[in-house]
């Protein structure tokens, strides 16, 4: 048997281990917001990679404001050096999970196995790639292999609102850094067979039209702010969204209508609160909040620049339209270099696990590849790991087994390649 047979061996016969511990995973309820039970889930992985063989160190998120003593943001990072320091090849999963939300048929923390699927919010997006990455890692030592360099693991907060607590503090101190970190792959649930390369662009802002308040039975008297936010919106309509879906950006962003540039309308608020007791006043403000996704191929200053001018058309067509605009987030596109090794190595990896070569995807939304690429300098990152986008943040969000165990598979593959280690 060569070295890869052996780890592959060790996979296959770690599955209900793999299995357990996604399991456990699930049944910590890490919902964010707030971000409940994070203490407790980093030690359960803290724990977890002690056992295989890593040193273990916590990480809270000191001096930002999301970390409170209510909700402690708590990181954890394992590393296991190998015959070297360098390459060090590290492994990045958030544990925190979206709210259940209604609809689902089985309790969505109570971690329920059924014919090959592991039920639970959480399951596939990413509780899977967590279990996945650290059974990547054991199977290597438990072949009996020393890797030719450095394998770390984390388990990060926040990324399903912003990752600020999570990777990017990480990044920010170093810990995940060009000067230390080769490689990261996050194995978020971007379909097994896929190698995603990164993610569009986020542009969050506020527009508040100002009008002048009058006496509803005499609203010619006023300028009614609602009235010139559906101005604003209709322009949106008719000028701006036909350009958008005619956009496309290079990347293969999967599904395909999320290759376009799209804008969403976030939330709407003017006048005198619709549950409130009402008064005869014409509205004097409006507010709506709108997200954006852009392609890289835009870049963040053309698409600010084409919402401005499209707001300033519109206060020049109409007598007494006023408006303001906040920006509220920004993450830029970011893109995995086309001659990345990590492409190749996964590849390899899943021709040999699934006997078929791995597509390229890209994200339709955001996910931690900006603060690793962005923050810390890292250019080579890719997301790799198990379960169907589609099903994340759904309910009955479930993982198959096949598809952690083989993309255990691949990302113990993996290691062994980026590391230089005979295989
Ligand atoms: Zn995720």
């Amino acid at each position: 048997m060569t070295p890869s047979d052996r780890v592959l061996s060790a996979v296959d016969a770690a599955t209900d281990e793999i299995v357990e511990f996604t399991r456990d995973l699930i049944r910590m309820p890490t919902v964010n917001p707030p971000g409940d039970g994070y203490s407790e889930c980093a030690e359960l992985i803290g724990r977890r990679l002690a056992a295989c063989g890593f040193d273990i160190q916590y990480f809270a998120a000191e001096g930002l404001p999301e970390h409170t003593a209510q909700h402690p943001r708590i990181n954890v990072v394992g590393h296991r050096r190998g015959a070297t320091d360098r390459p060090l090849v590290h492994l990045n999963g958030h544990f925190d999970v979206v709210p259940a939300g209604d609809g689902w048929t089985l309790d969505p923390f109570a971690g329920v196995l059924r014919d090959g699927r592991i039920y639970g919010r959480g399951s596939c997006d990413m509780k899977a790639g967590i279990a996945a990455a650290i059974y990547a890692a054991e199977a290597i030592r438990r072949a009996g292999i020393q890797l030719n360099g450095s394998v770390e693991i984390s388990g990060t907060v926040d990324e399903e609102s912003g990752g600020f607590a999570g990777v990017a503090w990480l990044a920010h101190r170093g810990h995940i850094s060009s000067a230390r970190t080769d490689y990261v792959i996050i194995p978020e649930p971007l379909y097994v067979d896929r190698i995603c390369i990164g993610h569009r662009g986020v542009y969050w802002f506020e527009v508040t039209t100002r009008g002048r308040i009058a006496h509803g039975s005499m609203p010619f008297h006023g300028v009614s702010a609602i009235d010139h936010m559906a101005i604003v919106l209709e322009k949106i309509r008719r000028e701006l969204m036909p350009r958008l879906t005619q956009r496309t950006t290079e990347m293969p962003v999967v599904p395909a209508g999320a290759r376009h540039a799209t804008l969403n309308i976030n939330g709407i608020a003017g006048g005198q609160p619709v549950d409130g007791i009402q008064t005869p006043c014409v509205a004097d403000r409006c507010r709506a909040v709108f997200d954006r996704r852009f392609l890289i191929e835009e870049g963040f200053d053309a698409t600010r620049r084409e919402i401005v001018d499209l707001l300033d058309r519109a206060a020049a067509d109409v007598p007494d339209l006023r408006y303001e605009i906040r920006d509220l987030m920004v993450v830029h596109p970011v893109r995995t270099p086309d001659d990345s090794p990590l492409i190749g190595v996964l590849d390899h990896g899943l021709r040999r696990v699934l006997g078929r070569s791995g597509g390229l995807v890209a994200s339709p939304g955001t996910y931690d590849h900006k603060h690793v690429t962005r923050i810390g300098g890292v250019t080579n990152c890719v997301a790799y790991g198990p379960g169907i986008l589609d099903l994340a943040h759904q309910p009955d969000e479930w993982c198959g087994v096949d598809d952690i165990v083989n993309a255990t598979k691949v990302l113990a593959l993996a290691v062994m390649d980026l590391t230089g280690t005979p295989n």
